[in-house]
């Protein structure tokens, strides 16, 4: 008689488990994502990788960051050593193979990113490694300030080398440490250099006045800032990931793939 009311409660549970999968019933009340795609990214991905603008682009940033660069270096009142400081990621390195594999394999950042950054294959942006070896050659300090970490190092080294960019070692590469921000390797040069030029593609990499803030923050420090772009500061396109993007999702704490395509569709500005 035991034996049997074992048996049942058994096949009871079994049976209960069952019913819970089929439904789709998350033990832990955290639903899981199962609509997840990338197909968003895949304009952004293409204009990166085909439009011959975005190329473009990149030689008028590095081409008036050259101009601004000789206009500092002609400033004779300047008598500090002069340096000029880069970021990595879209702005000297082009990671869109890491970004249309996300879209091919419908995969979700971080994954893969460590995999495609230990190949050290990226290609150097347009006029970029042009600008820095110019500026290294006027006697300009190069600094990279990147929120790669250590465990990245040896393969951005590898990385940069191989695609002829000027300094490149650990004195010059500042990676990320505890923090994302980068006002605080930016003040730790300008303790020895005068910052001629700040270049990158996420308004992070210009002043802390960036960091983790909203969109109508950002919007509206650009404006306050307007006069430094194109002067000391130079901006690269990015459409396919930045801070312009987490700063849309954050102000609606979206965090899945549904919240965050109706948060895209919900933000366009039609007429
Ligand atoms: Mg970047």
């Amino acid at each position: 008689m035991r034996f049997i009311s074992k048996s049942i409660i058994i096949a009871f549970s079994f049976f209960a488990l069952y019913a819970c999968v089929n439904q789709n019933c998350d033990v832990k009340n955290t639903p899981k994502e199962t609509t997840f795609n990338n197909d968003h990214l895949l304009m952004a991905v293409l204009y990166q990788q085909q439009a011959a603008e975005c190329k473009a682009l990149y030689y008028q940033a590095f081409n008036l960051a050259q101009l601004m660069l000789d206009k500092d270096l002609a400033d004779k009142t300047q008598k500090g050593k002069r340096a000029v400081v880069v970021d990595i990621d879209e702005t000297i390195l082009d990671n869109s193979p890491f970004e249309a594999k996300m879209i091919t394999k419908n995969a979700k950042y971080p994954e893969d990113w460590n995999v495609w950054t230990s190949m050290a294959k990226a290609k150097a942006c347009s006029g970029a490694a042009d600008f820095l070896n110019y500026a290294a050659g006027k006697g300009v300090e190069v600094f990279y300030i990147t929120n790669r970490n250590e465990k990245e190092a040896d393969a951005t080294i590898k990385n940069l080398k191989e695609e002829h960019f000027p300094m490149v070692d650990t004195i010059h590469l500042l990676l990320k440490a505890k923090e994302s921000s980068k006002e605080m390797r930016r003040l730790k040069i300008m303790k020895k250099y005068h910052i001629a030029l700040l270049v990158g593609d996420n308004l992070t990499d210009f002043a802390a006045d960036f960091d983790k803030t909203s969109s109508e923050v950002r919007d509206a420090k650009v404006t306050e800032l307007r006069k430094e772009f194109g002067k000391r500061f130079i901006v690269l396109p990015n459409a396919m990931y930045g801070d312009w993007e987490r700063a849309m999702y954050d102000a609606y704490k979206a965090d899945t793939t549904k919240t965050k395509t109706a948060i895209r569709k919900m933000l366009l500005k039609d007429f």
